[in-house]
């Protein structure tokens, strides 16, 4: 007898793997999806036939393929994502083993048309069960077409194992979602045949919710946000009531890849305990940002299952964080109205007993006779800003807490607030403490040893921010915090060159800029106060001051920008305020070592004294 052992052709070999990558039409969806992200598109759009058994196509604006590449990309073990086993361990791509083109170009008719920015023509390539029948020079634009048509033409089992076309469909739908959900910062597009069934435009992550999950949503998601050096923890939790009976809307991902993980699913329900009924499942869509490194990869294509090494740290994390989420909700219905500008309630932590109002300041402090003199206290100090009571933040009451979080005396100090008049008047009785309040939206004044402190309150505004953004620049390692998804501005070449003048001294407040091969700037971080914020906002309206001051002042570079920023981030002169952003400015103000003009040297005090005030009787 003779030797029995042979290698089996490599189109075999293909197939049989074929049957465990691409176990569905959704998964041949999933990998042509994930190659477009992993290229670098920014608009990807996917059409199916017959829910993805004649046809599924992803039409991509990515890199594209030389001639070469799109002949190689359909080799086994073919990637351009790694070279090393070492590279394994800081996968950033979506895929990496090179095995999902080759395994469904063995099992379908797959079409390819790809070009690269750079090249005039574009490539064409044919290839049936593995077999190439056709390669030609096309005109196309820059990107890639994947088309595949006849899956499982070869592997009849395969195809007859195939669900119903309601079924498979659910299956691609699911896997759309999974992707699209947390890449708001790509549009996506889904054609059923001619049907359009999504067309999401580039958006902000709790937009891209809605836009797939319903506009019911949109009063209904709390944000969780927890940055520790283990982990990042960003995104949203339904609101109790939104618990459903069944497992509705559930997403974890990992570096934005989408898992399952039953044991971090429970550091969510427990985190929920007691909010919603048992048997209701809570609603969440949280990604984890977390070094590669820390997050077995190496993981089988097909499966959503993953394992951390500090799974039990994530877990007490997680569930701390939603719970703190949950809690400031519960204790602060205030912060559900959508146009209320003022707000009554201090949201409490759970457990905590409201207590009554207390004042931060040395009453014997005399603020403006000795200005190098600091209050006793030094609760605000320059690290609080002051609210920004824009049309914008007032409807969003996510700013609101964003607020609270930046000020953890106001949280814990409760709910001094929510006085009425009478309670007002008894304190203005109380000498023992500094009374402010507003008059004509604009100034706030404080009764003084027998006078009356008038201060402006956008000029105050204006020396505090200024003050406080000089000390971030002169400082050798400005804060900055990554944003989570990275914010792409277009400048007209004119502000560009501001921009690009001004280049260090926005890195030095914090912010983290690349320059686009485009010219578009893309900020990928920002100081933790302006995390949530538009960048985009932040430096229109600072350049509108810069181009203007330019013009008006004397001013070096540097100075105008902080002027500019101080400008445009400050409250304005026809703003009403709370008098817990009364007094938080007025702290942050006694600390300043300039209380007599402005940066841009406008007198900000003025006093009343009770001469002045008798000769008017
Ligand atoms: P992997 O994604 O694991 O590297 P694939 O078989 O999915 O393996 O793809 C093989 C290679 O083909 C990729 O590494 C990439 O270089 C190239 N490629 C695939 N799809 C695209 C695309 N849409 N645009 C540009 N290049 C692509
Ligand atoms: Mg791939």
């Amino acid at each position: 007898m003779s030797d029995i052992i042979n290698l089996l052709p490599e189109s075999v070999a293909n197939q049989i793997a074929a049957g465990e990558v691409i176990q569905r039409p959704a998964s041949a969806v999933k990998e042509l999806l994930e190659n477009a992200i992993d290229a670098g598109a920014t608009d990807i759009k996917l059409i199916v036939k017959d829910a993805g058994k004649s046809l599924i196509q992803v039409i991509d604006n990515g890199s594209g393929m030389s001639p070469t590449d799109a002949r190689m990309s359909f080799e086994r073990h073919a990637t351009s994502k790694i070279t090393k086993a070492s590279d394994l361990f800081a996968i950033q791509t979506m895929g990496f083993r090179g095995e999902a083109l080759a395994s469904i170009a063995a099992i379908a008719h797959v079409e390819v048309r790809t070009k690269k920015q750079d090249d005039e023509i574009g490539t064409q390539i044919e290839i049936e069960g593995s077999q190439i029948k056709n390669q030609t020079e096309i005109v196309c634009k820059t990107g890639t077409i994947f088309s595949i048509k006849n899956l499982y033409f070869n592997t009849p089992a395969r195809r007859n194992f195939l669900k119903s076309n309601m079924a498979e469909m659910r299956h691609i739908q699911d896997v759309f979602v999974r992707i699209a959900l947390v890449n708001p910062q790509l549009r996506f597009a889904f054609y059923d045949e001619q049907r359009q069934k999504f067309d999401l435009r580039i958006s902000g992550w709790k937009q891209r919710i809605i836009e797939l999950f319903g506009k019911g949503l949109n009063q209904k998601l709390l944000n969780v946000n927890e940055i520790t050096d283990v982990v990042e923890i960003n995104g949203f939790v339904g609101k109790p009531e939104t618990a459903r009976k069944t497992r509705g809307e559930q997403y974890f991902f990992v570096n934005k890849r989408y898992i399952k993980h039953p044991y971090l699913n429970h550091a969510v329900q427990s985190a929920f305990e007691e909010l919603i009924p048992s048997g209701a499942f809570a609603s969440y869509f949280i990604n984890f940002t977390i070094d590669p490194e820390k997050v077995d990869v190496n993981i089988h294509p097909t499966k959503t299952e993953v394992n951390f090494q500090d799974e039990k740290t994530i877990y007490s994390l997680l569930r701390s964080a939603i719970k703190m989420t949950l809690g400031k909700f519960a204790f602060s219905p205030i912060l559900d109205f959508e146009t209320e500008m003022s707000f009554n309630h201090a949201p409490l932590p759970p457990g905590a007993e409201v207590k009554q109002p207390e004042s931060h300041m040395n009453p014997d402090y005399n603020p403006f006779s000795n200005p190098t003199s600091k209050p006793a206290s030094d609760n605000y100090g320059s690290t609080w800003q002051p609210p920004k009571l824009d049309e914008r933040q007032s409807s969003n009451h996510e700013n609101w807490q964003q607020l609270y979080k930046n000020d953890e005396q106001i949280l814990s100090s409760g709910i001094n607030a929510q006085q009425g008049d009478d309670e007002s008047i008894e304190r203005k009785e109380d000498s023992s403490e500094f009374i402010f309040f507003q008059i004509a939206n604009k100034y706030i004044a404080m009764p003084h040893n027998d006078g009356l402190w008038l201060i402006n309150q956008q000029h105050a505004h204006e020396r505090v921010l200024f003050d406080r953004y000089s000390k971030i620049m002169s400082s050798s390692k400005p804060v900055s915090q990554g944003k989570m998804f990275a914010e792409v501005i277009q400048f007209s070449a004119n502000d560009l060159d501001i921009i690009n003048e001004l280049w260090q001294e926005i890195q030095q407040l914090g912010f983290q800029l690349n320059k686009k091969d485009n010219g578009d700037i893309e900020v990928t971080g920002a100081p933790p106060e302006f995390n949530d914020e538009s960048v985009q906002e932040i430096f229109e309206g600072m350049l509108e001051h810069y181009k203007n001051n330019q013009l008006n002042l004397q001013l070096d570079k540097h100075q105008n920008m902080l002027l500019s920023m101080a400008k445009n981030l400050s409250i304005t002169g026809d703003q009403k305020l709370s008098d817990e952003e009364i007094s938080a400015l007025m702290e942050a103000f006694m600390n300043s070592d300039q209380q007599d003009v402005s940066p841009s040297g406008n007198r900000i005090m003025s006093y009343l004294s009770a001469e002045e005030l008798a000769d008017r009787f």
